[in-house]
């Protein structure tokens, strides 16, 4: 098989068969890769030009009554200093985000049950009412499908929940016991038949990930269609069950958002902290690869390192507006610049 044939085709047809995407996959020549990229950053300037969207992440919990193997913050992490954001907050962060020109508000956290629906859909009124032209994306984790009515009613518009793997075997060695893959899957065509558009996700490198399980992936987001697909490379923190494994691949990761992008042309691909963690330049190298988003913190300094879901993650000694201006600075070296708009799916479709 030749990997430039797979990558025209792919590129043609936005379509692979598995031994063609596992023959991709197992190829290392640089010469791959960089074709890969080169046809990847075609497709993602054809759809969105040189615009990055921003996303302003507000981690608004750091309590989460899972526990996940991987993640930090999971309940049984002693160490984890818990905080929460009261709603003032919230909109305080709102505020300063609006005034940098965020579009979109990301309210991630973990599973924190203090936060019950109805306060969530308070909460999600109060930003809309206070930044109508603004897009309100939830990342709290797996609810019943009434509560993400509820939300999706008060306003939210879009919705994180990264399936982390489409392996049943796989989804439970990272899992604890009470929770499932099957539940996750639910969740997540509940949420596109809802109306809200949908990311979905994995870790790349995650503990017994294998090249099958990237594959099976693949197919399950093929299957899906979500809107926006948020993959990092896993990396590990100290105070969880996999403080010995190694961290993900960066390369892997890069070469996997440009299989993304030409399987998904139209699909909001972020390249993510994680990215930016394990290398210095690696969102901006996530973006020659074919992404086409960045999602800057937007918490307050001081709870920023508390939200440790990994270890050494970057951006959390910063004000808000310092990453904004950092980020536009570092996009703009490599020829791209911040889009204004809200950057939902489907709205831009440039010329080269
Ligand atoms: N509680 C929410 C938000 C989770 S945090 C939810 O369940 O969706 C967001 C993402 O961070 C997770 O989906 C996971 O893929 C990623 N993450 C968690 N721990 C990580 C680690 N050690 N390395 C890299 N990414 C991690």
């Amino acid at each position: 098989m030749d990997s430039r044939a797979i990558i025209d085709r792919l590129f043609t047809e936005t379509a692979a068969d598995r031994e063609e995407l596992r023959h991709l996959l197992s190829d290392e020549e640089e010469d791959t890769q960089e074709y890969l990229a080169q046809k990847a950053r075609e497709v993602s300037r054809r759809t969105f030009g040189r615009q990055v969207y921003l996303r302003g992440l507000i981690e608004f919990s750091n309590y989460c009554k899972n526990d996940c193997k991987y993640c930090g913050i999971r309940r049984s992490n002693r160490n984890a200093e818990r905080y929460r954001l009261t709603e003032e907050e919230i909109l305080s962060c709102c505020e300063i985000g609006d005034k940098l020109g965020f579009r979109t508000f990301v309210l991630q956290s973990g599973e924190d049950p203090y936060y019950t629906d109805e306060k969530m859909a308070d909460l999600i009124r109060k930003i809309k009412r206070r930044f109508p032209k603004n897009a309100v994306t939830l990342s709290i984790g797996e609810k019943e499908r009434e509560s993400y009515e509820l939300y999706y009613r008060a306003g939210a518009d879009r919705y994180l929940l990264r399936h982390e793997t489409a392996d049943e075997e796989h989804y439970r060695l990272l899992h604890p016991e009470e929770m499932s893959l099957k539940n996750r899957k639910r969740c997540l065509f509940d949420l596109k038949e809802i109306g809200y558009q949908v990311g979905c996700g994995i870790m790349v490198g995650s503990p017994y990930q294998t090249m099958e399980h990237i594959l099976e992936d693949l197919f399950f987001m093929k299957e899906l269609e979500p809107h926006m697909i948020g993959i990092g490379p896993f990396i590990t923190q100290k105070d969880t069950p996999f403080s010995e494994f190694p961290d993900g691949s960066v390369k892997l990761t890069l070469k996997l958002l440009s299989i993304l992008r030409l399987l998904f042309p139209k699909a909001l691909l972020p390249a993510t902290t994680a990215l930016g963690t394990l290398d210095p330049m690696g969102r901006e190298k996530g973006i020659l690869a074919g992404a086409n988003v960045l999602m800057p913190n937007l918490s307050p300094k001081d709870v920023r390192k508390k939200y440790a879901l990994y270890d050494n993650k970057i951006c959390t000694g910063d004000e808000a507006a310092e990453c904004k201006r950092c980020l536009a600075a570092r996009i703009e070296k490599i020829g791209y610049e911040i889009a204004e708009t809200r950057g939902d799916y489907g709205e831009s479709s440039h010329c080269i």
